[in-house]
Formats: structure tokens, sequence, C-alpha cells
């Protein structure tokens, strides 16, 4: 059963106690050791079964061509999936994303959240279009730079850096949490980023040695 079929908190009478497959365990284990958490499941994993309001990990199960997936409470805004399942046609990808996302964002609420149902899911065109437009900028700049931090670090401080250049990418919002950049970065698709780095990589090493000296000299002097 996936998350976001499950029936409002004391619904269900008696939860059957599902945890995760070994495939799931072995992923989230090496998740949490990157946490330095050396995993106890009951303790650390919140499943059917097994809720752990505390635990850092929430763990759903894959149901209806969707994979399994969990969240990490160190993690905010992250959704982390296991064995992702090909999804058939665009509609069905973009619609599990809008979903993902939600959710996301309700477990960024966190417990007592609504549980988001199937369904179709109206997204605030603004955001998209505010999210469009810092992809396009992250990867216009990832191909002068060749580095994504970089790219993400200046994304952050933009609307410090550069108020007008923010104020066209995002209309007077306020600003764009590291979380929020990595989240927009990562829904970049895989080769658009390979051909900015391509771009990148093709620039002559002199160039790009005298680009980074010259962003180097701007930092410690502006
Ligand atoms: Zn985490």
């Amino acid at each position: 059963m996936a998350y976001a079929d499950l029936p409002a908190a004391g619904v269900l009478p008696d939860p059957v106690y599902s945890p995760p497959p070994a495939s799931a365990i072995e992923h989230i284990a090496g998740h949490l050791a990157e946490h330095d958490i050396s995993m106890r499941l009951d303790r650390d994993v919140s499943f059917l079964g097994n809720p752990q309001p505390e635990a850092p990990i929430s763990y759903a199960a894959g149901a209806g061509g969707r994979a399994q997936r969990y969240h990490c409470s160190r993690c905010p805004g992250f959704v982390f999936l296991i064995d992702p399942v090909a999804l058939q046609s665009p509609e069905e990808r973009e619609a599990a994303r809008v979903r993902e996302e939600v959710q996301a964002a309700l477990a960024e609420l966190g417990p007592g959240a609504p549980v988001v149902r199937r369904g179709p899911a109206a997204r605030d065109p603004k955001a998209a279009q505010r999210e469009e437009r810092c992809q396009q900028w992250m990867l216009a700049r990832y191909r002068e730079l060749g580095n994504r931090e970089e790219v993400w670090d200046e994304l952050e401080a933009l609307p410090q850096d550069d108020s007008e250049l923010w104020g066209e990418l995002a209309e007077g919002f306020h600003g764009l949490a590291l979380d929020t950049i990595r989240r927009y970065w990562k829904r970049i698709p895989q080769p658009d980023r390979d051909a900015a780095k391509a771009d990148y990589r093709a620039i002559p090493a002199r160039e790009r040695n005298a680009a980074a000296a010259a962003r180097r000299k701007q930092k410690l002097t502006g």
C-alpha cells in the first residue's frame, strides 16, 4: 500500500506489520549511514504496523506502478525512491512528480498533515514558471562554472547579489532555500545537465582558469 493510499490515522483498526523488503532495508541503511546512524529497523524506520513518530525514516511500500519510497527527517523536502518504476507516459510521470512534490511539502509540515489522495493536483503556475526560469539560469551558469555547488550558492545569494536579475527570475519572491534549489536542480533532466557540463569542458582550460581566478579575486574584493 502506498503512502498516498493510506487512510487517515486511526481508520485502520489493526495495521499489519509490513516491514520493507531486504532491498529497501539495504537502501535505507545506506542512507542512514550517511547521517552516521547505524540502523535499527524498528527504532529508525516508521512503516505500516510500526508507527514511529520519532524515527528519521518513514517508509511507504510501492503500489499501482509506483516506486517504494521513503522520507528522511534529516533531508526535508526530499523523497527517496527505491527501484523507480518506469512510468508509462509523460503525463503519468508529471502526475507522479507533482504528487511527490506535494507529499514532500507535507512531510516537511510533519505529523498531523493531511495525507495526499490520488487525483488531479493543481500546481501554482507562478511557482512552476519560477522553477523553470531558475533551472534555465542554473544550466547557463553551470556551463560557465562547471560546479553545481557553486551554481546553487550563487542562486541562493542572488536576491542580495543581484536583486534586479533575481526580480526577473522570481518576481518579488523572497529567495530560495538551498534545499529547494537542490530540488529544482534534481528535476532538470539529466541529459540537459550533461550537455551543460560538456559545454563547460569544451571551454579551453586557459579561459576556465582565468575566469576562476577572476571570480576568486572578485570574492576577495567584493
Ligand atoms: Zn537523510
